[in-house]
């Protein structure tokens, strides 16, 4: 049985549809990435499967029991946590007091401390009582990455963690990848760069305006069929 999986999800912005019946699975420690250009519905997928939109009831599923019909608060007591496109931290908050939000949401023990973010994070530690708006992006980027960190999850969802941040320090966040699938969390990663998709995930989701159109693993996928699937022209 997978870890999650949707099942013929949609999704509507008032009267707009921007999911059309998707079908993914994570399995167990596996990192599986989201690509797509702008508007595929990544975003939108994210935010179904964290509770921020609410689905219908069996269409999301962690460990087999229906959780698309739950608010975002149940979905995260439930193991799964998201880093949100565009970081959102709290801005009047320190470092410290951002993580430590992350912390409160899921009750009980588990791999991820302060202590285990700054060792991930070094520059966090030094930043510990700066506030938030006080960070560069990739700093913020880092503090949204342990804020979700912290509440334990079975499940990381992160919606392009890299987006708009310098090539440097994009490969400084996803030097963690590795590091958080060792602390036994699943992945699910929103990325536009697909050389940095393929590099990092174990299976690739590539969709086109509310669908799917192509699934593999990286060295299934020749270039041509993730630029079919990816623009949707030969
Ligand atoms: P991006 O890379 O730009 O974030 P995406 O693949 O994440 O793209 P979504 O943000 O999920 O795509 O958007 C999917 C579709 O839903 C787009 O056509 C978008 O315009 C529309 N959409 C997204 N959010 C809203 C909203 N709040 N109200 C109305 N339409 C929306």
């Amino acid at each position: 049985m997978a870890l999650l999986s949707t099942h013929g999800l949609t999704a509507h912005y008032g009267q707009f549809q921007a999911l059309f019946g998707v079908d993914i699975e994570l399995g167990e420690g596996e990192c599986v990435a989201i690509i797509g250009s702008n508007g595929a519905g990544k975003t939108t997928l994210m935010r179904s499967i964290s509770g921020v939109l609410r689905n219908a009831p069996a269409s999301v599923r962690l460990r087999g029991e229906e959780i698309g019909a739950l608010p975002a608060d149940e979905v995260m007591k439930r193991g799964i946590s998201m880093v949100p496109e565009g970081r959102r931290l709290f801005p009047s908050l320190t470092v410290e007091e951002n993580l430590l939000i992350g912390g409160q949401v899921r009750k009980g023990s588990g791999y991820w401390t302060l202590e285990r973010i700054y060792a991930l994070f070094p520059i966090l530690a030094e930043r510990r009582r700066n506030p938030g708006t006080a960070l560069s992006g990739g700093q913020q980027q880092m503090v949204a990455i342990g804020r979700a960190l912290m509440a334990n999850p079975d499940v990381l969802l992160c919606d392009e963690i890299s987006l708009g941040l310098a090539p440097v320090v994009i490969k400084d966040i996803y030097k963690a990848v590795p590091l958080i699938r060792e602390s036994g969390a699943s992945m699910i990663i929103v990325e536009q760069d697909i050389g940095q998709a393929l590099k990092v995930a174990d299976r690739v989701y590539c969709m086109i305006e509310g669908r799917v159109t192509l699934t593999g693993r990286p060295e299934e996928l020749t270039r041509e069929a993730i630029h079919v699937a990816y623009f949707g022209v030969q």
